[in-house]
């Protein structure tokens, strides 16, 4: 299981970066496959992108809601909730663990032989904050004199943007390099801290920062694929607490095994000696006290 999640992160990362012709033609491409969105973490303006990246979509609708508003132009910003809802409500988080190249960056980090340092829990709700206030308030609410906001998680916090697009326009524009400021080094900053914290904590950024691996993991409760935890077999040997890259920990009751820290790897599913994880497939079931499925609906 792990080596075909590995083939998917790889397939999924060549996919989402495709253009390949940057050296010779424009640094960006923006032809009409570039409407559609990747389902992960992957900068727009990064030379070689593909498609566009949901975060920084969603950001530039509500930078220009109010004048999309007076022109009655809102089909971009149901298209990229829609179509990420769509992908939520059917596999959850499980691109984030499947599909997101900036998901696979961390897991090579994180394979640098240093000491490990574990997650201080608390950390886990920053997460609401970012997709709150960088995501919604600030592109709708900080604008300029003409109405219009930025797209303020990518300008000051995305580490992917800095790796997969600032750093590469930076050497491919001369232009570019002129222009240079604090902003740009307050970005490099962010990034050589996230990639230092990925050597020694597995996926931080997803962990304590991504803000669509929240909005896929708010549809994990409900998506079609879930995961179920049968209590009555297991044998607590904490394997599925060991290998979990967001350290979910369900095996003890303290965490839901459909949290939204949970980026369906099925690491979990594999690894259990008892049994006890199931992947799932199909719509929210009615269980009785045995576990049965009793009806269609949300679990009692
Ligand atoms: S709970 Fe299981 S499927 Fe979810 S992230 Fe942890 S190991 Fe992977
Ligand atoms: S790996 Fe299986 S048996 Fe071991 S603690 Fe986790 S759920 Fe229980």
């Amino acid at each position: 299981m792990e080596r075909l999640r590995r083939f998917s992160q790889y397939i999924f990362a060549l996919i989402g970066n495709s253009y390949w012709l940057f050296p010779w033609k424009a640094p960006i491409y923006q032809g009409p496959v570039k409407r559609i969105c990747f389902p992960g973490l992957n900068c727009y303006s990064c030379p070689a992108a593909s498609m566009a990246c949901p975060l920084g979509s969603i950001q530039n609708f509500l930078a220009s809601f109010r004048t999309n508003l007076q022109a009655g132009i809102l089909h971009p910003g149901t298209y990229v909730i829609g179509s990420m809802g769509l992908v939520g409500s059917v596999v959850g988080r499980m691109p984030c663990g499947w599909i997101c190249p900036f998901g696979l960056i961390q897991e090579w980090l994180n394979r640098v032989p240093l000491p490990r340092i574990g997650l201080w829990r608390p950390l886990r709700w920053l997460r609401y904050v970012f997709l709150v206030v960088f995501v919604v308030l600030m592109p709708l609410f900080v604008v300029d004199a003409l109405g219009y906001g930025s797209t303020w998680f990518c300008k000051l916090v995305c580490p992917a943007g800095t790796l997969e697009a600032g750093l590469p326009l930076v050497w491919l524009e001369k232009g570019l390099r002129a222009a240079v400021g604090w902003l740009f080094a307050w970005k490099l900053l962010v990034l050589l801290l996230i990639i230092f914290w990925s050597m020694v904590t597995s996926r931080p950024f997803c962990r304590v920062i991504c803000p669509l691996g929240l909005f896929f993991g708010l549809f994990n409760r409900a998506s079609w694929l879930r995961l179920r935890f049968l209590a009555d077999r297991c044998v607590r040997c904490k394997a599925c607490a060991r290998v979990c890259p967001t350290g979910v920990l369900f095996f003890d009751g303290t965490d839901d095994i459909n949290s939204t820290m949970c980026i369906r790897c099925l690491r979990c599913v594999s690894i259990c000696p008892a049994g006890s994880v199931k992947a799932e497939f199909g719509p929210v079931m009615r269980r009785d006290y045995y576990g049965k499925k009793i009806g269609v609906g949300n679990p009692q």
